[in-house]
């Protein structure tokens, strides 16, 4: 059976999507009370647009803030529930089975503010999921305390470090993904920031965030029984090969993101990038790479995969490729560069 779980009003409804083929492990919730998506209603019955005048996509993923040249890395979902002075009352649920890999509960260490990372560790790969901009997080929750699908862990809010987000606009940001290394303190204390990193490894520069909307949409439509099925269907934006002897503890989480299979030296990696830089396969470079030879070399890159102005992970000179800042940042999070 594949089902949408819908809470509301402390009654859990089952939305029956399909009959058919699901690993049994796989299934998902919606994380708000909001039935629309599960009943196939239209973007502006669910998104959070940035402002009354925006459109409505501009609460989804992708390249739709700043007339395309700034990122969202999930969906803003608005309530449907609010008191009389327009605070949001809606509960926030576990999209999926899971541990707590992170709680922040001070809203001004973070542009997320209040937020709660949890990681599901029965999936293929084990993503993440992120619940952010929160009014309170369930209390006693706490990394390792386990999660079941549906449960409440949150209210939603406006919090949020910088950015003052409108108590009308309040929202969840919700996002799910993959992260990056286990080291990110390291990466951390290499750059200039003049603040400390309050998040261990579940800052947002260390996860990646794939399209929630089309992960639930493939889903909901069946074609896809397991995330998976999901990353593989995703286009290979660039092909990078890093020199490098390090062997990274992401293909130790996601195993099946790598043609590794033995954890034996290598000289390098070959690394696929789907759309906005999440990392689709990882393979061991067996043969010798030149001394001369750059650490960073773009192997094949698909510009058709790269027509949105924001989030580009190469940059062209002449006929060369080279990676973009963006790219490197996430080849030195993964390899320890
Ligand atoms: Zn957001």
């Amino acid at each position: 059976m594949n089902y949408l779980l819908l809470r509301y009003c402390g009654i859990f409804f089952l939305i029956a999507l399909h009959l058919g083929a699901s690993s049994p492990n796989f299934k998902l919730s919606w994380p708000t009370p909001n039935p629309a998506f599960a009943r196939g209603l239209g973007y502006s019955t669910f998104l959070q647009k940035t402002g009354p005048d925006k459109a409505v996509t501009s609460g989804a993923y992708g390249c739709v803030r700043n007339n395309g040249y700034k990122f969202h890395e999930g969906l803003d979902l608005y309530p449907v529930k609010r008191d009389r002075r327009g605070k949001a009352e809606d509960s926030i649920y576990a999209a999926m089975d899971g541990v707590v890999s992170y709680v922040n509960s001070t809203a001004s260490y973070s542009a997320y503010g209040k937020y709660i990372v949890l990681e599901h560790p029965q999936l293929n790969p084990p993503l993440y999921s992120l619940y952010a901009h929160l009014h309170s997080i369930t209390p006693n929750l706490k990394r390792g305390s386990r999660i079941v699908i549906a449960q409440e862990i949150g209210k939603m809010g406006n919090s949020s470090s910088g950015y003052r987000i409108p108590l009308e606009r309040s929202h969840l940001h919700f996002e799910m993904g993959l992260r990056l290394t286990d080291k990110f303190q390291n990466w951390y204390n290499k750059k200039p920031f003049t603040s400390k990193n309050r998040h261990d490894n579940f800052s947002g520069f260390n996860l990646v965030g794939l399209d929630p909307l089309a992960f639930y949409t493939k889903y909901k439509n069946k074609s896809i029984s397991n995330p998976i099925d999901f990353i593989r269907a995703l286009p290979v934006t660039v092909i990078v090969q890093v020199k490098t002897k390090n062997i990274p503890d992401f293909i130790t989480r996601y195993p099946t993101l790598t043609t590794q299979t033995k954890s034996t030296a290598t000289n390098g990696w070959t690394v696929s990038f789907g759309p906005y830089g999440i990392p689709l396969q990882l393979k061991p470079v067996e043969e010798m790479i030149s001394e001369k030879e750059k650490q960073i070399k773009i192997l094949q890159f698909n510009s058709n995969t790269q027509k949105k102005p924001c989030r580009r992970l190469t940059t062209q000179k002449g006929s060369e490729f080279f990676p973009t800042e963006q790219l490197q940042t996430y080849l030195e999070l993964i390899f320890g560069l």
